[in-house]
Parts: C-alpha cells; sequence; structure tokens
C-alpha cells in the first residue's frame, strides 16, 4: 500500500529533553524542489521503498518544504573542539531532526541537512550544496556497505535557488538517519558552561536510550566513557584499514555512538601516504591519515573531560581512556593481518606490516589496488603477482617483498583458495574514489542524476567482483590530481 508521507510513523524521543537542548523551529522551504537520488537498503532500514521517495509527497518533505503529520522539528545545541581549539556554541547550523522512525535495529532519527538557517547558524547560511550533499549521500552509504558503522543517508534533493560557496552552486537537502546524532560536543557544551544538571539528564538520556545494558554499572557514567572510547578506536582502525579519511575529526564531529558522522572533506586513500590530508583547509595536517588513531583518542580525552563531574574521579575517568590505545592496537592489527590473509600472529609480524606500508609509500601505490590485488597472489606461481607488481615503481624491491611474503604464508601452511576468499571479503574493489564522486557530481549539476545510482549501485557491493564495472576500480586519472576537497559545503 502507498503511504504518504503523514503516515510516517514519526516520534521524537530527543524532543522529550528538556528545551534547553534545542530550539523548535521550522525547516525554510526552497524553491522547485526535486527528486536527486534515494537508497534502497537505507529505505528498506526503515520500511519505505525508495521508489516512492521520488514521489511529490516525499520530496516535499524531505526538502524541508512541507512538515510531515507526526514531526517535531528541532535544532539541537552542541559545542565543540576545532581544530584542537574550544569553539564554544555551534550547534546544528543547518540541520533539522524531524523525529525519529521504528527500524529493526530500533528508533532511526531522520534529520534534514541543508534545510535552512537555524539559531546556531553562526555566519552560515544553512544550507548546503549538491555537490557535498551527493558526497555525504554515497560515503554514508558506501561505509555501510562496507561495514564500518555511520550514520545513514536516505535521500538528497535539490533545488535551483543559488547557494554562494568559492563559486555560486545550487541547494540540496540531504536527509540522514541515525539513532542519534548526538556528538561528543553535545556533553562539552554542558560542561563548559558548568551546568552538571543538563549534563547529567544528557548522560542520562544516551545511556537509557542506546546504552541500557550499562545503566546496572556500579558506574553508568565510567561504563558509558569506557564504552565510547572503546567504539571509537575501533571505528578509526575501520577507517584506516579502508584508508578512509575523515577530514575534519572536531569534537562536535564524533558521535556519541561511535558512528562515522558528518562527511564532508573526507577521502579514501589513493597513492599511500601516511601523511596525507584529505581537507584541503588542514594547513598543518591535524587530521591526516596517521592522525587520525591519535586525534580519535584526544577526542575521547575531550569527552572524558565533559564527563569528568558524572564521572567522579580523575582516576576513573583516566582508566576508562586508557581502553582507547590496546583497543585500536588490537583492532588494527587483527584488520591488517587480515588484510594481507594472514590468519596467525607470529614474531616479526609488526615489523614486516611497518616495512610493508613503508615500501606501499615509496612506490606511491594505490591503497585499494595493492590489497585487493594481493588477494591474487599464488604461493607457487610467481606470475600472478604482474597485476600487483604493474603498482609498484621499484620492481626488485617489490620482487625481495613479494619473496618475504611468500615465505611468512608458508609458515602457517597458508591455502591460496582460502586465503583468496578470505581476503575477497576483507578488501574491497570499490570504494568512493574522489573522482568518481566528481564525475557524478558533475553530471548531476547539469541535470543527470544517473551516475549518482550507477555509483550508489557499485558502491553497495564494495567487496563483489562486478565485471561490468571495472572502470570503477580503475587508478584516478590524470585530471583527478588537481581535485581539492575543503571545508566548503
Ligand atoms: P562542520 O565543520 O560541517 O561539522 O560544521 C561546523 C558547524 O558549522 C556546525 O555547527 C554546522 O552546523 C555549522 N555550519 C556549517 N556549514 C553551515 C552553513 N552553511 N550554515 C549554517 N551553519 C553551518
Ligand atoms: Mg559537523
Amino acid at each position: 500500500m502507498a503511504i504518504t508521507a503523514d503516515d510516517l510513523p514519526l516520534d521524537n524521543s530527543f524532543a522529550q529533553l528538556p528545551p534547553a537542548f534545542y530550539t523548535r523551529l521550522m525547516p525554510t522551504p526552497l524553491p522547485d524542489p526535486h527528486f536527486v537520488a534515494a537508497s534502497a537498503p537505507a529505505a528498506a532500514l526503515v520500511g519505505l521503498d525508495a521508489q516512492q521517495l521520488a514521489n511529490e509527497d516525499f520530496v516535499a518533505v524531505f526538502s524541508g518544504n512541507r512538515v510531515p503529520a507526526r514531526a517535531q522539528p528541532l535544532s539541537a545545541v552542541y559545542s565543540g573542539h576545532q581544530f584542537g581549539v574550544w569553539a564554544g556554541q555551534l550547534g546544528d547550523g543547518r540541520a533539522i531532526l524531524l523525529g525519529d522512525i521504528p527500524s529493526p535495529a530500533g528508533p532511526m532519527e531522520l534529520q534534514l541537512k541543508g534545510s535552512g538557517r537555524t539559531p546556531y547558524s553562526r555566519m552560515g547560511d544553512g544550507r548546503a550544496v549538491l555537490r557535498s550533499s551527493i558526497r555525504e549521500f554515497l560515503c554514508s552509504e558506501a561505509m555501510a556497505a562496507l561495514g564500518i558503522p555511520t550514520t545513514r543517508a536516505l535521500m538528497v534533493t535539490g533545488s535551483p535557488q543559488p547557494v554562494v560557496r568559492e563559486s555560486v552552486e545550487t541547494a540540496a537537502v540531504v536527509t540522514r538517519m541515525a539513532p542519534s546524532f548526538v556528538r561528543f560536543g553535545s556533553f562539552e557544551h554542558w560542561y563548559y558552561r558548568d551546568k552538571q544538571d543538563e549534563l547529567r539528564t544528557l548522560a542520562d538520556y544516551v545511556i537509557k536510550a542506546f546504552y541500557p545494558e550499562l545503566a546496572g554499572e556500579p558506574n553508568p557514567y565510567k561504563a558509558l566513557l569506557k564504552e565510547v572510547t572503546l567504539r571509537t578506536a575501533r571505528l578509526i582502525a575501520q577507517w584506516q584499514a579502508v584508508g578512509f579519511m575523515h577530514g575534519v575529526m572536531n569534537s562536535d564531529n564524533m558521535s556519541i555512538l561511535g558512528l562515522t558522522l558528518d562527511y564532508g572533506p573526507f577521502g579514501f586513500m589513493e597513492a599511500f601516504d601516511p601523511n596525507h590530508i584529505c581537507n584541503h583547509t588542514d594547513q598543518h595536517g591535524r587530521y591526516s591519515y596517521a592522525n587520525q588513531p591519535p586525534i580519535g583518542h584526544w577526542n575521547c580525552y575531550a569527552l572524558a573531560n565533559a564527563l569528568l563531574p558524572l564521572v567522579g574521579t580523575v582516576e576513573d575517568a583516566q582508566e576508562a581512556l586508557d581502553a582507547y590505545q590496546p583497543e585500536f592496537a588490537r583492532s588494527i592489527d587483527a584488520l591488517l593481518h587480515a588484510k594481507l590473509g594472514l590468519a596467525s600472529n607470529r614474531d616479526g609480524d609488526r615489523e614486516f606490516l611497518d616495512d610493508t606500508f613503508k615500501l606501499m609509500q615509496d612506490n606511491h601505490v594505490d591503497f585499494t589496488l595493492f590489497f585487493r590485488r594481493l588477494g591474487k597472489l599464488q604461493l607457487q606461481a610467481p606470475e600472478t603477482d604482474a597485476p600487483l607488481r604493474d603498482l609498484f615503481i621499484d620492481r626488485a624491491a617489490f620482487d625481495a617483498w613479494a619473496a618475504r611474503y611468500r615465505e611468512r604464508l608458508r609458515a602457517e601452511n597458508s591455502v591460496d583458495v582460502a586465503r583468496r576468499e578470505a581476503m575477497m571479503r576483507t578488501n574491497p574493489k570499490y570504494v568512493l574514489r574522489n573522482y568518481l564522486a566528481q564525475v557524478a557530481i558533475e553530471r548531476a549539476q547539469n541535470g543527470d542524476f544517473s551516475e549518482v545510482d550507477k555509483l550508489l549501485s557499485v558502491l553497495q557491493q564494495p567487496y563483489d567482483e562486478q565485471p561490468d564495472n571495472e572502470s570503477y576500480a580503475a587508478l584516478p586519472p590524470d585530471w583527478a590530481s588537481h581535485l581539492e576537497v575543503s571545508c566548503s559545503s
């Protein structure tokens, strides 16, 4: 049966918090809104049909032009550290929460991003451009398909309304979904205002709604800090393992649920360089690939600091925070072993991994292609190395490395077929390379959204061989070396 947006079974658990946590307001309408794209798996998660989202009724609702019957729209307040500096109050400057709807995994909040100014907009226009909305849409869904915790993206709508960034672009709205958009910065907000009652109210809300198993702990706030720390460590290990760089790991962009949140100037590693900075605005590389793990820890520290009045003692907070490094080390070690097809842990592995990455760096080897092609190497057949070997400038160095790799595989009696199968499920073939997004964006800017759909469908099966879509796994073309992404979105 066709449902209308008014039938959406919306509730709003966040709206039950006291009024100080948000401002109730309406989205600002956009002229002539139109459908851009919808994600079938995201829609299915909340019992919707992606096809149906293209109809006028849903386009009106998800562009913010009409508020559905049961919505209680609001923008949340939060603060945060930006690039290591306390930035004070921020908040949903261009996002409006409509409410939450049921899903098998629990209630999912629906949030419009780019739906107009709010009391937290500061100097901003409350809008998002089509370019950045498509990037967020595609990457959210690509990350979910990779198995990495993330907010989801249900759909994108567009409008001819001009929006000024470095050049004049057009407006778009992306509908995001997550159990919660509460950030580390949501807690920092109350801590820095010395509002302990609000701090406790927020922590109690988060525990009750999202970490009910912690409510019975002797110190639930310490348990919350520890669990968030563990999730953050695991999340960042997963980012590192696929070469994902967030670009703006400010504490207001860190999810209290350990989800990848706020896709802006993100990127996937191509020619491997641990010092790569994907965000053109990040001149000092605070959020470079290699810095993501320590910055994740730094952000947990900022959260610990904010939760200190609830946790009680510095020792307890420190103890929870100390879970970060061992958990990150354990996670990344397991992920890297799997990426290399190694089933056991042996002496010398750490050194071998370091040498592998050093060789990749020296040879500017494409991160995704390296691991994918590595899976096809066979123990007894050196000729199977060719596609992998082609990625290296220094072929002799590669040959020496490959001999060492084979020796390591033999040490654990590795079996080609089994290893290959496992590696194909671990090392994606398809990731959202900047140039792929750029092609889809440029076509969309000319009114053709088919490439957004196509790319979305390719990225939905990132671990599968897709013979018809080989070109989507290719190295970036020369023109792509000039692509720059900045905070401008
Ligand atoms: P971000 O770096 O995108 O996570 O954003 C940091 C803060 O700036 C958040 O409070 C955003 O809501 C706000 N913001 C970013 N862009 C805009 C915009 N165009 N209009 C209003 N607020 C914005
Ligand atoms: Mg943000």
